[in-house]
């Protein structure tokens, strides 16, 4: 069977996690949020006090940072560690989600998470989650989906999603951090996110996520059937 690079870029609170976890858990493929990545590293520079605006500062800090992800077997998630620590529930508050965005437009950093991410899909038999997955860091992935929702609809699914991690926070205060993202995301200089080329548009505003999940899973089945039907012909 062929193993295929699965690349699910768009906007945030788009479901794209959820959606590319439920894909890579049907195919037995390895999931990689890079979205934590970047927020791992907002983290560090949170509490080292990185500044943005001196490039030798960041070179030095991120030769310290060393992110991984581990399963933690009660609940079988996959958990973002930095520098060996868990700091899966720190990097999804709101104060690293108004940063985060800032840090990720700075090309140094962007450098080295891009080579970390290309060396963990090198082998092929991952979903990868992102803004410049199909556009960078593998522009050859066999299926590419580019997705996006209505800014309100995905400020709704953030409170809730927040909430259940007992963070309460105004909707209007959610969307105003979702719209900033989106601003920073599409205009940076470097990797702003875009529809890659060959990616398929998936708005979600109206779907569920098992919709969303089923859509994918059937798009990466119907590509692996044609690169077997491909090879069977070449052979
Ligand atoms: O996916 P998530 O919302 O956790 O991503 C957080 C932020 O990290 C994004 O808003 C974006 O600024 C940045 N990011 C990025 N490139 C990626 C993944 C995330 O710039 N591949």
């Amino acid at each position: 069977m062929p193993k295929i690079i699965i690349a699910v870029d768009g906007y945030s609170s788009c479901g794209k996690s959820t959606t590319a976890k439920g894909v890579a858990s049907y195919l037995g493929y390895a999931y990689i949020d890079t979205g934590a990545m970047y927020r791992a590293v907002t983290l560090y520079f949170y509490t080292h006090h990185v500044s943005l605006t001196n490039p030798k500062e960041i070179v030095k800090a991120l030769e310290n940072i060393k992110i991984d992800f581990r399963r933690n077997p009660e609940t079988g998630r996959n958990e973002t560690y930095l520098n060996g620590l868990n700091v899966e529930d720190e990097i999804r508050k709101l104060y690293i989600a108004n940063w985060v965005s800032e840090v990720s437009a700075v090309s140094e950093v962007r450098r080295a998470m891009v080579a970390q991410q290309q060396r963990m899909g090198k082998a092929r038999g991952v979903v990868m989650d992102g803004r410049d997955i199909g556009t960078v860091v593998f522009p050859d992935a066999e299926l590419k989906v580019f997705m996006t929702a209505d800014p309100e609809i995905r400020a709704q699914r953030r409170q809730i999603e927040l909430l259940a991690k007992g963070e309460m926070l105004d909707l209007a205060q959610i969307l105003q951090n979702i719209r900033k993202r989106d601003y920073i995301d599409t205009t940076r200089a470097d990797s702003p996110l875009k529809q890659a080329e060959g990616a398929i548009w998936v708005d979600t505003s109206f779907i569920t996520l098992d919709e969303q999940i089923e859509l994918v899973t059937h798009l990466a089945d119907e590509k692996i059937s044609e690169l077997i039907r491909e090879n069977n012909f070449k052979s």
